[in-house]
């Protein structure tokens, strides 16, 4: 009879942890955070929100102040760094300046008394696409080609998870949108899990299979990119990734499962499920739509608008013109300079500062959120 098992060694589980800090400085509240084995995992959040503090805590670089940490069925909440089946690359890439790169990627092994280390340090090479640069030192690789150095020689001893922490900070953009899809290229083809620590909230949502985007020691919303993006449940997560045009509107009627709201003088619908609100007749919500999802129709034109869209009154305030699109501020009624992003195969000549415009979207794009938080 075979038994079929299924690894979970990867897994990280985090139980209220938290990080309270000599000085009495609280970094990490209590968190419960699971992260499956194999994904591609970033904390996201602005700096000081607790990211580096969560990511050490899983190293065992930081004694947690309450809670546990267990990687896969393993309570490694009181083990050293050294012996927890992670390892983790820094944003400086702490390369040996005297070694080679090979020497470099072998030195695990080699500190484990691995004396054949060659086949192994030449797959990790190839890996990371740098086995032409062996016997160079680190000085002579530019600094995208250092980090997949540091890359390698953390991978050599088969951690299960990948820890990294700002580790494209210090690269020009170019490099780091290369890096990018080079390190998710990189995770694909191990396997590991990977816990990635930006502040960038592109790179978050290009690498990461999950993204927690944590704001004050909190995790305020946990979900793939597209659904972040989407369904952002809290003001702090809708204008930290991406920009969000908020406005406020009072609850009118239900309609089926869609709300409907009263936003200066005007109707805008709003699906249910789509709002994180509590949706009282009378109540304030904050209707959320993304720039890129509303169209621009010259108020000339409005009878040409089709039924059922949600639609605002305005006036263009700024244009930009960006290449690929044009970027509008609109004064209108309900909200000051709200945000409108068209693409230019669309654009229509009459769209300039101070023309008279109706803006207009599907009540399928728009979100709503609670509209007693704090605009950040
Ligand atoms: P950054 O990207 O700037 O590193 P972060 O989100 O990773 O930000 P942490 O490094 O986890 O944030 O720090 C969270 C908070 O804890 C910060 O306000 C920081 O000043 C504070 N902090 C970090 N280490 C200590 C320490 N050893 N003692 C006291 N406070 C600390």
């Amino acid at each position: 009879m075979t038994t079929m098992t299924t690894d979970n060694s990867g897994d990280v589980r985090l139980s209220g942890i938290s990080k309270t800090y000599d000085n009495g400085f609280t970094a990490v509240q209590p968190l419960d955070l699971v992260v499956p084995q194999g994904s591609f995992f970033a904390l996201l959040g602005a700096s000081g929100c607790g990211k580096t503090t969560t990511l050490r805590m899983i190293a065992g670089l930081e004694e947690p102040s309450s809670g546990t940490v267990h990687l896969g069925d393993q309570d490694v909440t009181h083990l050293p760094p050294y012996k927890r089946p992670v390892n983790t690359v820094f944003q400086s890439y702490a390369l040996f300046p005297h070694l080679d790169i090979f020497e470099n990627v072998a030195f695990g092994l080699r500190r484990r008394g691995i004396k054949s280390v060659k086949k192994q340090v030449e797959e990790m090479l190839d890996l990371v696409q740098l086995g032409e640069q062996a016997r160079k030192k680190p000085h002579q690789l530019s600094g995208g080609q250092q980090q997949r150095v540091a890359v390698a020689r953390a991978l050599i001893n088969h951690p299960k998870v990948l820890l990294l922490d700002e580790p494209l900070g210090a690269l020009d953009l170019k490099l780091r949108r290369q890096m990018q899809l080079e390190l998710k290229r990189i995770q694909t083809e191990v396997g590991i899990t990977f816990v990635h620590v930006t502040h960038d909230q592109e790179e978050a949502m290009t690498m990461a299979d999950t993204v927690a985007v944590m704001n004050a020691g909190r995790v305020e919303q946990l979900g793939s990119p597209a659904d972040l993006y989407e369904n952002p449940q809290t003001t702090f997560v809708a204008n930290f990734l991406g920009t969000s045009n908020l406005i406020e509107a009072e609850v009118d009627t239900k309609n089926g499962d869609d709300i409907v709201l009263k936003a200066g003088g005007g109707k805008l619908v709003l699906p249910g499920a789509r709002c994180s609100a509590p949706a009282t007749a009378g109540g304030k919500v904050l209707v959320g739509i993304r720039p890129e999802k509303i169209s621009l129709t010259h108020a000339d034109d409005a009878g040409s608008i089709p039924e059922g869209r949600n639609r605002l009154t305005g006036k263009i305030a700024d244009a930009s013109f960006i290449g690929v699109s044009t970027q509008y501020v609109i004064d209108s009624p309900v909200c000051d300079e709200l945000a409108v992003y068209v693409q230019n195969v669309e654009r229509d000549g009459r769209l300039v500062p101070g023309a008279d415009v109706v803006l207009h979207w599907s009540p399928a794009h728009t979100f709503g959120l609670d509209a007693a938080q704090d605009i950040d």
